[in-house]
């Protein structure tokens, strides 16, 4: 038996469904999930040392590849030190102030240990702010697992086909309000008839848990319009995009300044890091200068925060984005034409370091969209892929990522690859 065969069913006695989070279990694509040894630049290697080519990058966060020396740097002078005091540090207040550098909307912000935290203490503090307890959402957006997000969710949810998670309260689901993304028409009317008694709208202003939507000029527009006209607070969840998508996040694509940024991920470099923040006034809301609660043991993690600070001074050297969007961009296209040359229906797109690859005619602009792609044939292409050293997201409801590390000999490595696998989509 292989290393991943029996490390897989010794996880099962201890570890509900072998994993710590539900979309490592190949749920929905079949076979044993890889346990992973270890990783570099652009490449994993498995428990049975078979090599990757990694485009998961642990969902998101290795922008600059696995073990970047500088950041590993980063880590250990930082772990010398000492690995947690519960007190402040020096170095929470540069990256705090690097944030709000960056991202213009962001005056103030708070550090958290993950994306989960990250949007439930938004929410918390928007409806404290506001003093009104609905909250908009959009159908296909996932904003980790707080209860009133777990509501027609992505990811994971969607994954296995439970989109509203049990153990949600019905009094707190009745308070999320969804609606399908990019529909204007549904946002102007529930803000019509509800816009007084709604604290926020959260959204993923490039949605990125239901495979890559790309949002509309017009739903841009409508979010920020419509929550200023009612009082309401826009919360941009840039867990995924932000450091991602550009420089300054999907925002600053947008030219859109929310009232409070959710970011995760990149910011914390691979280390379990998060951070909310915006409005200096809202931001004053939260204790210990205002009534709403927030507070955690690990937050503001010395470790974790070297780790973040060291991969944004990565990501700011000159041509950084340039060089990983163009790269991303040859990867989707790549792909295109070697699905093209087998005529298999097939379509990408990518923005930034985030790629969405559909096995579909169109770009799907939407969640019923993207149901209606081909998920037979995503699985195919999943195991054809990985077999080949070719490491995806075991989920056709996922965005992908490419790391500064991808070069052109990873690119070539992965048409080949893709060439055979849409041969067999074919030929099935
Ligand atoms: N928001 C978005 C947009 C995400 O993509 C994720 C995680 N994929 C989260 C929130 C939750 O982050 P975490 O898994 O760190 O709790």
């Amino acid at each position: 038996m292989s290393h991943n065969n029996a490390l897989f069913a010794r996880a099962r006695h201890h570890i509900p469904g072998g994993v710590n989070s539900p979309v490592r279990a190949f749920g929905s694509v079949g076979g044993t999930p890889r346990f992973f040894a270890r990783g570099e630049g652009a490449y994993v290697w498995d428990v049975d040392g078979q090599r990757y080519i990694d485009y998961v990058g642990s969902w998101g966060p290795l922008i600059l590849g696995h073990a970047h020396p500088a950041v590993l740097e980063a880590v250990m002078r930082a772990a010398r030190n000492g690995l947690s005091f519960g007190a402040p540090t020096a170095a929470e207040v540069d990256l705090a102030d690097l944030l709000c550098e960056r991202v213009p909307s962001m005056q103030q912000v708070r550090l958290v240990s993950s994306g989960t935290e990250a949007t439930m203490s938004a929410i918390r503090l928007a409806r404290g702010h506001t003093g009104r307890d609905k909250l908009v959402k959009f159908e296909g957006c996932y904003h980790g697992h707080a209860d009133s997000l777990l509501v027609k969710a992505g990811s994971g949810l969607l994954t296995f086909g439970n989109p509203s998670s049990a153990g949600v309260p019905a009094a707190v689901a009745a308070d999320t309000i969804v609606l399908p993304y990019n529909d204007v028409a549904a946002l102007e009317t529930v803000f019509h008839e509800q816009g007084d008694q709604i604290a926020a709208i959260i959204v993923e202003p490039i949605a990125g848990n239901m495979n890559l939507i790309q949002p509309s000029p017009a739903f841009i527009t409508a979010m920020r319009t419509l929550t200023e006209a009612h009082g309401a607070l826009l919360i941009y969840d840039e867990v995924m995009t932000g450091f991602r998508v550009g420089p300054q996040c999907a925002q600053g694509l947008h030219g859109v300044s929310p009232d409070l940024t959710c970011l995760g991920k990149v910011v914390g470099g691979g280390m379990p890091l998060a951070a909310f923040g915006g409005r200096a006034d809202v931001m004053a809301k939260l204790a210990p200068l205002g009534p709403v609660y927030q507070a955690g043991t690990l937050s503001g993690n010395p470790v974790a925060v070297a780790a973040g600070i060291a991969t944004l001074q990565e990501i700011d050297g000159p041509g950084f984005f340039e060089n990983l969007e163009q790269q991303t961009a040859n990867l989707v296209e790549g792909l295109r034409k070697e699905a093209a040359k087998q005529s298999v229906s097939f379509c990408t797109q990518s923005i930034g370091g985030m790629f969405g690859i559909y096995f579909s005619k169109a770009i799907p602009t939407g969640f019923a969209e993207v149901m209606t792609s081909d998920r037979d044939n995503f699985n195919l292409f999943f195991h054809a892929m990985l077999e080949q050293g070719i490491y995806l997201a075991p989920s056709a409801f996922e965005a992908g990522f490419v790391s500064a590390c991808h070069g052109s000999a990873e690119l070539e490595t992965t048409f080949v690859a893709a060439r055979r696998a849409f041969n067999q989509i074919q030929q099935k």
